[in-house]
């Protein structure tokens, strides 16, 4: 046998030797390692196992299988099994100590053998297909046993192509079928696992056709029956057969028995059965035993050739949780289980907490990296003329908060720093972010620069037109800027003009939906671009305005209070300013979650607020994802209030299906007070500004999210007067309930986004494919500290080696650069 040890590797097998010696000091109890014998053996085997030659290979599948389930043997057995594995073990290591450098020939003439985690085991109860050449995680899954080119579809559904997709194919959930009992012992509504004989099959036609067989299993202790609906069954479970049975406990004509359990044949290595088994997603025809089955099959040849890719020096820094091996957390993710169930837990959120850490980390490479790039390009140092401030500032309808004046400083100083700016200024709704771009504007105007302020959508952008037009009116006319529009409805002649005097200079200020970073806009000389409300634009759109200038100041805008994990993700490339005071004279706004059967004294208080002058939206929930439905709704529930609830009052209809022009002209109307009651589905989210209004009405509240509805709640209150808005719900789940009482509860948009995030989670979100971010499996964007500290690191990491080109992190760059990769994937559908 010829053995190639590197030093550590040597220090692995001998502590290995260690812990057995150990283990039989303490009379095999299971005590010498923490997280108990055969997980520890099973560790150190992964490990070794690429490293060793095919008899050492060889030896290190026995001393696995030997130790397979130590914990739940009896302790002559475990005895016997240490024994024998510790005497293998000082055969490999006293083999090793022989130090003989010979190549492990075969390592190099054959890829590498494909490492089975319990092949021992296996063996004894089954045939083992010869292993097949998985020698890259990147291998298709069609080198797997059992997965042919049908099969192969059906992963692709779940977008598993390869073989280290299916190691990171995520169990949904677990269940814990780890209470393996005799059967004598069963109890009516447990999940249990009995492990016995197959002691008699039957099988009868049921009154709706199918097929019902019966199977009988026994143990020492009794017998139970398991029904099937599967005919199938009856070839694959013959009589005497040793099988393990998993499921919950039921009951049929007064005895306990077992409804389509999960079986497996009994062995050691089992996955269906008696421990805690991983669920995962699943897709048409795939069942979810034969995916089990697949994974498996890939963690067994895949473990061996998963490679540790973060730098020894991060595995050093970071603790509390520690990162624990790669391959370990994979193995953990699919199967956590332990001696106990708090083992078992430990282990799972250390392997959640391993790879979350990793998604982290290539998260914020990839934005510190792009922030770098953008910083490392020389950009325009603004240089304007004295007093220019303070002309925009004196010529307002109003005087700036202290939030204002701060986030201006803010902007002025990146403005005239020769860097480029990127920053985000963030604050809630009506907080008077405009005022603040608008000034920035004017600045860069001054300085013989254009500016380019984009909006999601068209009534946004008009009403930023609107805005400019306003704060810029006490200024001179020769100093007040050009401002344009461009949006989708500009076209023909018009577009062309626009077109022009963007291309020529004339003028300063070009307002718009993403119809400005189209091709054909032309810039004479970008300056400033502003983009608003931009978690509804993608990363690679804001890069594309970026574009349309040679490094321009880059100035973010949104009105959704982000929590700062998010800020950190969403925003991770950019400076944060946050605008933390509303401007003054502004009243709460008094919120109330009304029942269903309170409609009609909802729409009273509505009556009563008009007929005092005032003005109501009325928000219409989603009926589906289509505004085509949507629209439907609204323009029935018109109908029907204008018919029944309020003939005497004047009610528009605002809605998604309507051109730019219809939307802008109702509007229009409801600001200028033609309508009383504004009926609309979701688009009166962002955007128009009617200080008259001062109710807002939100049917099936329940069914918009948290950040949506503070949004909408944003429409009122922006005036003198008392606002309301009232939730109308019927009925409700416990969590639309929370996220309900938050809004009756907390008017800080902050804080309710904090609560959306930990109701939501990461991916809902997110939006990832909108907001160009990679897609998250793991990461926890509720948990703070997990992102500090993979954004601690990722600032490390990039401070010694800003492009990752030190050797110690090529594996790390390789990462990276496949994380983000998704991004791209994800632009293209
Ligand atoms: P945001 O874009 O942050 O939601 P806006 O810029 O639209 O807020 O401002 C909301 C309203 O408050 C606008 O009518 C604006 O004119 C007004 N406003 C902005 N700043 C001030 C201020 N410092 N004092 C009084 N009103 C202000
Ligand atoms: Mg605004």
């Amino acid at each position: 046998m010829a053995l190639d040890l590197e030093q550590a590797d040597r220090q692995a097998l001998i502590q290995l030797q260690k812990v057995l010696e150990l283990e039989r000091r303490k009379g095999f109890q299971d005590a010498a390692a923490s997280n108990g014998l055969s997980a520890f053996a099973g560790e150190r085997v992964r490990r070794l196992l690429p490293v060793l030659d095919s008899e050492g290979q060889r030896i290190l599948r026995e001393i696995d299988g030997l130790l397979d389930g130590y914990g739940r043997m009896g302790v002559e057995n475990r005895q016997r099994c240490a024994e024998e594995a510790l005497r293998l073990v000082s055969g490999l290591v006293s083999t090793a100590r022989l130090g003989e450098r010979v190549q492990a020939r075969e390592a190099s003439a054959a890829p590498r053998r494909p490492e089975n985690r319990k092949p021992a085991a296996r063996r004894a109860t089954k045939a083992v297909p010869p292993p097949r050449g998985v020698s890259s995680l990147s291998d298709p899954v069609t080198l797997l046993p059992g997965v042919g080119p049908s099969r192969a579809r059906q992963l692709e559904a779940l977008g598993v192509t390869t073989i280290r997709d299916l190691l990171y194919l995520h169990p949904r959930r677990y269940i814990d079928y780890s209470r393996i009992e005799p059967i004598s012992n069963l109890v009516f509504g447990r999940i249990s696992t009995i492990q016995g004989t197959v002691t008699a099959i039957d099988q009868r036609p049921t009154r709706t056709g199918k097929t019902l067989v019966e199977v009988v299993v026994s143990d020492e202790t009794g017998s139970i029956r398991c029904i099937f609906f599967n005919p199938y069954i009856e070839r694959q479970l013959g009589l005497g057969s040793r099988v393990s049975m998993s499921g919950r406990v039921e009951q049929m004509r007064g005895t306990l028995c077992f409804k389509s359990p999960e079986w497996e044949e009994l062995r050691p290595d089992s996955i269906h059965t008696g421990r805690i088994v991983p669920v995962y997603p699943l897709t048409r025809g795939l069942p979810q035993k034969t995916l089990r089955g697949i994974v498996r099959a890939a963690l067994d040849r895949g473990l061996g050739l998963v490679e540790e890719y973060l730098p020894q020096a991060t595995l050093k820094r970071v603790t509390n949780p520690p990162l624990i091996p790669l391959a370990d957390a994979l193995e953990w993710m699919h199967y956590p289980d332990g001696e106990t169930p708090d083992e078992a837990r430990r282990r799972w959120k250390l392997a959640k907490s391993r790879l979350a850490f990793d998604e982290f980390l290539s998260l914020q490479l990839g934005l510190l990296q792009r922030k770098q790039g953008w910083q490392s390009e020389p950009g325009i140092a603004f240089e304007p003329p004295e007093g220019t401030v303070e002309r925009f500032v004196d010529a307002l309808p109003f005087q700036l908060t202290g939030a204002q004046q701060r986030a201006l400083k803010d902007i002025l100083a990146d403005m005239r720093a020769p860097e480029p700016m990127t920053r985000l200024l963030q604050g809630d709704v009506g907080s008077g972010k405009t005022a603040v771009a608008a000034a920035a504007c004017f600045v860069a105007a001054r300085c013989g620069y254009q500016a380019a302020l984009m909006a999601p959508t068209e009534l946004l952008a008009e009403q930023h037109m609107r805005s400019l037009a306003r704060l810029f009116e006490g200024l001179d006319e020769d100093e007040r800027p050009r401002v344009a529009l461009i949006t989708g409805s500009t076209t023909g002649a018009e577009r062309r003009e626009v077109y022009a005097a963007i291309a020529s200079g004339e003028c300063d200020i070009a307002v718009g939906t993403q119809a400005l970073i189209q091709q054909g806009v032309e810039f004479h000389r970008l300056g400033l671009a502003i983009i608003d409300e931009q978690h509804r634009f993608g990363v690679e759109q804001r890069a594309a305005l970026r574009q349309k200038g040679i490094s321009p100041d880059v100035l973010v805008m949104t009105a959704t209070p982000i929590p700062r994990s998010l800020a950190l993700t969403l925003h991770g490339d950019l400076d944060v300013t946050t605008l933390d005071e509303l401007p003054p004279g502004r009243q709460p706004i008094e919120t109330r979650w009304l029942q269903g059967r309170e409609r009609l004294w909802a729409y009273g208080f509505v009556r009563e607020r008009v007929q005092a002058g005032e003005q109501a939206f009325i928000v219409f929930p989603l009926v589906e994802e289509s505004e085509a439905v949507d629209a439907r709704a609204a323009v029935d529930e018109h109908i029907r209030l204008s018919n029944e609830i309020f003939p005497d009052l004047r009610l528009g209809l605002l809605h998604g299906r309507m051109k730019p022009a219809e939307k802008d002209e109702v509007m229009l109307a409801f600001r200028d007070h033609e309508i009383d009651v504004l009926v609309s589905t979701s688009v009166v989210e962002v955007g128009i500004d009617v200080p008259n209004a001062t109710v807002m009405l939100i049917e099936g509240a329940d069914r918009f999210g948290l950040a949506q509805l503070h949004q909408f709640r944003g429409r009122v209150g922006r005036g003198e007067r008392k606002s309301y808005c009232l939730l109308v719900t019927d009925k409700v789940s416990a969590e639309a309930e929370t996220r309900l009482q938050a809004m009756v509860d907390s008017d800080d948009g902050f804080r309710l986004a904090q609560i959306d995030l930990e109701m939501r989670g990461p991916g809902d979100f997110l939006g990832t494919r909108q907001s160009g971010l990679p897609e998250f499996q793991l990461a926890d964007f509720a948990d703070v500290r997990d992102l500090e500290r993979a954004r601690a690191e990722a600032e490390q990491i990039l401070a010694s080696d800003p492009a990752l080109e030190k050797a110690e992190h090529a594996l790390l760059r390789a990462r990276v650069e496949r994380f983000w990769r998704t991004v791209e994937r994800a632009e293209v559908s």
